[in-house]
């Protein structure tokens, strides 16, 4: 038995989740947010109860130390020697990792020289190593990339049609994101249909505020919509997902812009945000579409057309496949967006089983019985994949 902590630390934040390994239980869970801000908000669920304080947490270091202690104090460990592992996720691992990783100096710098292509994740994650690290020094950890279980596509299907030279020099190729939901979902997809993960064609929708497809072929990923960085592929919150680069140059022309400001634009004001001139929250766009706004029910449409593209793209490409799986805050909460996507796949022998559907939340097949591809909901669970690496790397009993 042991009891592993898996970390998500963002630049003013930190999710943790204790789990007991090897049953996957979670003991603690819960999330330190407005780090460096005057008012933080420390929330933790445990034994049933759920606890919201508000500390003042100057850095990640005192929020870490906050969360050790509070552990000891509650009763959920008896002494802080019952971690024997912590497992980080971090966004890019580029073409550095492989497999996940035992921290080092080595690969702190290398997460490092990697916040280029992760400017917004990358640096934030270094700063949870380093937390978990002052206040853990006898314990392991483990980083767990985004990116690695993407990194066995193909090259034909990483590569840009760009000058190869910028591949070279820079590493200008796509590297997906998303690769621990996806790995989860499509191993389970291949649980739930009884069939050998090694036989088994998955393609795994992503739909969260970040969202990314990926077409994984005998629990390896093949393809993904995600690229260099998460603005590629399908409509998001706020991100526009694939476009004529063209536009950026266009709309510097027009509005004076820089090519840095107009990416920015499409990252943080495009998307569910930018179309529905709403919100990137997808329950208000789906308010806005009840309520009869055709730019609202005009957001959904493009992004279900969008998705639907990827998936009969990915279908030829593994030469068929077995399980559509949904995953995500909307892959596993919005009923009329699954409607809309397997509606649309028909052509495919793909029937949507309406009752089913109208669920949230939960695992659950959504398909008829003659569907000649079935369809799941799969609620996603990063954090147990982190701690089963962090186990497997960190060689911990
Ligand atoms: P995530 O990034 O996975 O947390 O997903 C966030 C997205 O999921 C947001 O657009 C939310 O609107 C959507 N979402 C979360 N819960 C629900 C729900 N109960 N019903 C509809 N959409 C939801």
């Amino acid at each position: 038995m042991a009891k592993i902590m898996a970390v998500n630390a963002g630049s003013s934040s930190i999710k943790f989740q204790l789990l007991e390994m090897p049953e996957e239980t979670v003991i603690a869970s819960g999330v330190m947010e407005r780090i460096g801000l005057e008012k933080g908000i420390f929330t933790i669920k445990y034994a049933g109860k759920k606890e919201e304080t508000n500390p003042v947490l100057p850095t990640h270091a005192e929020g870490v130390q906050l969360l050790l202690d509070t552990l000891v104090e509650k009763g959920i460990v008896k002494s802080l020697d019952e971690i024997s592992g912590v497992g980080h996720r971090v966004v890019q691992g580029g073409e550095y990792f492989k497999d996940s990783a035992l921290v080092t100096e080595d690969v702190i710098q290398k997460i490092q020289d990697l916040a280029d292509l992760a400017p917004l994740h990358n640096p934030a994650h270094i700063i949870g190593i380093k937390a978990f690290q002052k206040a853990l020094p006898n314990v392991k950890q483990v980083v767990v990339f985004d990116t690695v279980f993407h990194q066995t596509m193909p090259e034909e299907a990483y590569m840009y049609a760009t000058p190869y030279e910028w591949y070279e020099k820079y590493g200008i190729r796509k590297y997906g994101a998303h690769g621990t939901s996806h790995q989860y979902v499509s191993q389970r997809a291949a649980e739930l249909i009884n069939k050998p993960l090694k036989d088994t064609k998955t393609i795994v929708c992503h739909l969260g505020n970040g969202a990314s497809i990926c077409a994984v072929d005998g629990g390896k990923s093949v393809d993904t919509s995600m690229g260099l960085t998460p603005l590629e592929g399908i409509p998001m919150g706020t991100r526009s997902g694939n476009l004529d680069p063209t536009v950026v140059s266009y709309i510097c022309e027009k509005e004076g812009k820089t090519a840095a400001e107009v990416v920015n634009i499409l990252n943080k004001k495009s998307g569910y945000l930018g179309m529905s001139g709403r919100s990137n929250d997808a329950r208000d766009v789906t308010a806005g579409m009840e309520a009869g706004d055709h730019r609202c029910k005009l957001t959904f449409d493009v992004q279900a057309k969008r998705i639907v593209d990827y998936i009969a793209s990915y279908y030829v490409y593994m030469g068929g496949c077995d399980v559509i799986a949904f995953t995500a805050g909307m892959g596993e909460n919005l009923i009329h967006l699954r409607k809309n996507i397997l509606n649309r796949l028909g052509v495919l022998g793909v029937k949507l089983d309406e009752n089913a559907n109208n669920v949230r939340a939960v695992e659950q097949e959504i398909t008829t019985k003659d569907s000649k591809i079935r369809a799941f909901i799969i609620p996603t669970n990063e954090e147990v994949m982190i701690a089963r690496d962090t186990v497997r790397i960190a060689n911990i009993k």
